[in-house]
């Protein structure tokens, strides 16, 4: 393409319609219409060696601008008119418009001829290679048959001229600038395309006029430019063309790169993140891996359709469903929806276990072997089930276990599930004091979720199992709404049958569901709630009560849950006293439970490392017996293979029993629970000094000893309450004051000397353990009685307890919870209990057991409660007496 040819004087013309062909350019054309057909066939095919054309470019009308407005580019040198108007004459509708040739044209080279026909027409087509060569004038333009040819001059340069233009110093100011841009327009492809060097060395070797050429014609640009172009005869103005041009396809490039930055930029994590799995979605397609999101969402429809929901929630479900399968799953809802579905499809519908014929008897056993005592209570759990038996869609209420913890609440009504051979789940409702907790949030707030009964359901995973509605007493209500009307919708058989929870928003059927409550005190139950319940009380245990519980049913437990047999530990009746008298005073057995198993892990730790060092062998040693002898002598460690062999069984388990089945004794129980933290000489203890009295309370641990002291200092008359005290019970102790003032002017009851006891003196009054908050009526008649040891100087009997309210008058009225209080007495060791007279027909619950190692004093009025309450009777007596 370096070389120059020589032009002939005439050239065949082959027209492009709004196209031009640059010097050093190469096209590849196909020709089609008769008239390139015929000139290809005429000019190049025919030819033995390859023949040249000229190519002259063709504005047409129908796709040009006007001919009008045709603008004359590149004037250099050359001025004048440089198009012609032509009616081409051919059949070609589109070649008998009006059509404007230009008057200059680039010869052209074939490079490659190939001949074709159509297969039904039978029309013969080229393709033809061509390259630009050089550009040319048209003289005069004439036809050869259908096409036409053209005189033509040669506007090359020779080379003297170019020569001489080489010498031109602007020349080479521009064709340095050219090449500058063009290197860099190179290096930018390049970078790119990751092109080799081969532009580069192009730009070293051919002609600077000619790379002009090549370059533009390498770009896409707008026919008029193209024109502008081959107008460009002058190589400056030439140059400076190609120069403007190369730059401006530089600057498109750049801006693109820009625009395409920036764009890449602006791409969101989430759009990166989307892109980025789809890639690996390829490539596990690839791979052959499918566990990706499809098949979940797949996974999860399957479920849902396994689920057996109702239709109409079937038909919600499935509306969510086709949200979410139109989500991408890093959109902002995808993962709730996703939550919610697997919620939905998680929740037994349908799925409940089933219901066996119902054996009393059985059930009964079944009680029985896993609770001692309780006599009343499994029959009233008996009677229940029986209730159940005959109507099984009896909607009775709902049994609720009050009483202390650790009494076996919750133990009762998981075998309450196991009698029925229902799944048992627990929802522990202490300190719920918000409506959503029960209800579930609705799924507009951020992590919300379903409340406590669904997400219960779900984890049981069947829809009739026994559900316990743990510490009922201790939910609260408070601004975030009202728990206990939610409860009383679950619990109401009318309205629970569509439950609503606000986060899984459509009815949820509950009616299948067997609720058993527990509390540990029914006073803050809320009246309508307590109205769907049935109470049944769990006062607490006696000492051998629980020394009972604890040799049948809690040491087997704990030792097994230990990994620990009787064989390797022994805990003998009198330490599990013990224990329970000395190192727990509860109603229940939560804690004596506790101690034991930390006497269990103690005693694993003494197992497991004795283990070790254990030589088994030397008990083995005693087996010898003829037939062992061989065995032994030759395999050594081979006693365990032996044994079966020849001995008896009995023999044999004397023989491994092991030799240091840990018996649990005082030093041990010491040494692992520490010293005693309960003794039964607190009571005396506390009570050496006057103005100490000893009640009898309830608290929600059950029944507690409760000390109140009282004493008296200079003051102007004023009475002091201290250990977080309600309002019942101070004014209780306003109460027993003014009671004692109003007695002790009767009979003049004074001080040591002649103090009146009225006069100049404040009073103060302490409840002990100050932390614990303590309220109710019931402290009436032991206030009164620390005031008159205060007043009397005379301390009260340490073994006798008291509980009662008392009216202004005097009178001793009957209080709630005797036998939780008998049994706290007994608890410390206390010999002898005060009651209200009224409170006697309460006495039948207490086990006679306990009753029997009392003294149970009644008393109709305080007078009566004094008189026993000191040693030789009621110091005012005897003040009164002596007067
Ligand atoms: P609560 O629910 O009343 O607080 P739990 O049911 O948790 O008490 O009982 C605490 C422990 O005491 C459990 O291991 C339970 O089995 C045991 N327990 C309580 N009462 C008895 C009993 N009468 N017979 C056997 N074990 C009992």
């Amino acid at each position: 393409m370096a070389e120059t040819v020589e032009l002939p004087s005439r050239l065949a013309i082959l027209p492009f319609r709004n196209k031009v062909l640059l010097p050093g350019a190469i096209i590849r054309i196909r020709c089609t219409s008769h008239s390139s057909v015929t000139l290809v066939e005429q000019e190049l095919w025919q030819k033995e060696e390859k023949g040249l054309i000229g190519i002259l470019p063709v504005r047409d009308d129908a796709e040009g601008s006007s001919i009008g407005t045709m603008i004359n580019p590149g004037a250099g040198s050359d001025s004048g008119e440089r198009s012609l108007k032509f009616l081409v004459g051919t059949t070609d509708a589109k070649d008998q418009q009006e059509a404007q040739w230009h008057t200059r044209g680039v010869a052209a080279r074939a490079l490659h001829l190939s001949r074709g026909v159509e297969k039904p027409s039978g029309r013969v087509t080229y393709v033809v290679v061509l390259e630009g060569l050089s550009r040319f004038n048209v003289q005069e333009l004439g036809k050869r048959g259908p096409y036409s040819v053209a005189r033509i001059t040669s506007l090359e340069m020779t080379k003297a001229e170019l020569e001489q233009v080489q010498q031109d110093s602007d020349f080479v100011a521009l064709s340095r600038q050219f090449k500058t841009t063009a290197m860099e327009l190179v290096s930018v492809l390049e970078q790119k395309q990751k092109t080799g060097g081969r532009t580069k060395v192009l730009l070293d070797t051919v002609p600077i006029h000619k790379l002009a050429d090549i370059f533009v014609a390498s770009f896409e640009m707008s026919f008029e430019e193209q024109l502008s172009m081959l107008d460009s005869v002058d190589l400056k103005v030439r140059l400076s063309k190609a120069t403007e041009l190369v730059d401006r396809h530089l600057q498109s490039i750049r801006v693109a790169e820009k625009i395409t930055q920036k764009v890449e930029g602006q791409l969101s994590k989430s759009q990166k993140e989307y892109l980025l799995r789809q890639q690996m979605r390829a490539i596990k397609e690839e791979l052959g891996d499918n566990d990706d999101d499809e098949d979940d969402v797949a996974a999860l429809e399957r479920k849902m359709q396994a689920a057996g929901m109702p239709s109409n929630i079937w038909k919600h479900a499935q509306r969510e469903l086709r949200r979410l399968k139109k989500m991408q799953p890093q959109q902002p809802g995808y993962n709730s929806s996703r939550v919610y579905l697997e919620l939905l499809a998680d929740l037994p519908w349908e799925k409940a276990s089933e219901e066996h014929e119902l054996d009393l008897k059985a059930a009964k056993e079944r009680l029985d072997s896993d609770h001692y005592g309780l006599a009343k209570v499994k029959q009233r759990i008996i009677e229940y089930l029986a209730v159940r038996k005959l109507k099984p869609d009896a909607r009775g209420p709902v049994l609720c276990f009050v009483g202390p913890p650790g009494v076996g609440k919750t133990s009762l009504a998981s075998s309450i599930a196991a009698a029925l051979g229902r799944k048992f789940v627990r929802l522990s409702l202490g300190g719920v004091k918000d409506e959503a907790d029960i209800r579930g949030h609705r799924r507009t707030y951020i992590g919300s979720m379903p409340g406590r009964l669904i997400d219960g359901l779900k984890r049981v995973g069947v829809c009739n199992p026994v559900m316990l509605l743990d510490e009922i007493d201790k939910t609260g209500s408070d601004v975030r709404g009202d728990p206990a009307s939610a409860l009383l919708e679950v619990l109401d058989p009318e309205q629970n049958k569509s439950f609503n929870d606000h986060y899984l928003n459509v009815p949820y059927d509950l009616s299948k569901v067997v609720f058993v409550a527990t509390a540990n005190r029914v006073q803050p139950i809320p009246p309508p709630l307590l109205d769907r319940m049935e109470l049944i009380e769990l006062p607490g245990y006696t000492q051998e009560e629980k020394l009972k519980i604890a040799m049948r049913h809690l040491i087997p437990r704990v030792l097994e849950q230990h990994g620990l047999s009787s064989e390797f530990l022994k805990i003998p009746e009198a330490m599990v006293k013990n224990i329970i008298q000395r190192y727990t005073r509860e109603a229940g057995v939560r804690s004596l439970e506790r101690n034991l198993a930390a006497v269990a892990r103690a005693a694993a730790v003494m197992v497991a490392e004795h283990e070790q060092t254990l030589p088994l062998s030397k008990d083995v040693q005693k087996l010898t017996s003829p037939l062992l002898n061989g065995r032994m002598a030759e395999g050594g460690e081979v006693e365990m293979e032996v044994i079966p062999m020849g001995v008896n069984d009995h023999e044999i388990e004397g023989t491994f029993q092991s030799p240091s089945a840990m018996v649990v004794d005082e030093t041990m129980l010491e040494k692992i629970l520490g010293p005693p933290r309960f003794d039964d000489s607190e009571a005396a203890d506390r009570v050496a000094s006057a103005g100490v009295s000893v009640g009898l309370v309830w608290t929600t641990f059950g029944g507690e000893v409760q000390f109140v002291e009282a004493t008296s200092m200079v003051g102007k008359g004023e009475m002091h309450l201290t250990g977080q005290l309600g309002d019942v019970i101070k004014e209780s102790a306003q109460l027993a004051l003014t009671w004692v003032r109003a007695r002790a002017s009767d009979f003049k009851l004074a001080l040591a000397g002649d103090m009146n006891v009225l006069d100049g003196r404040d009073i103060h009054i302490h409840f002990p353990a100050g932390a614990v908050p303590k309220d109710g009526p019931s402290a009436g008649v032991t206030l009164v009685t620390a005031l008159v040891s205060l007043f009397s100087q005379k301390r009260v009997r340490a073994d006798t307890a008291m509980t009662g309210e008392m009216t202004l008058r005097g009178l001793v009225l009957p209080v709630g919870g005797i036998k939780d209080k008998i049994l706290a007495a007994h608890r410390y060791g206390i010999k002898r209990v005060i009651l209200p007279q009224r409170n006697s027909k309460d006495l039948v619950e207490v086990p006679a057991a306990v009753l029997s190692s009392l003294e149970v004093i009644l008393a109709k009025r305080m007078e009566d409660v004094l008189e026993n309450a000191f040693e030789g009777g009621c110091p005012w007596r005897n003040n009164h007496s002596k007067l």
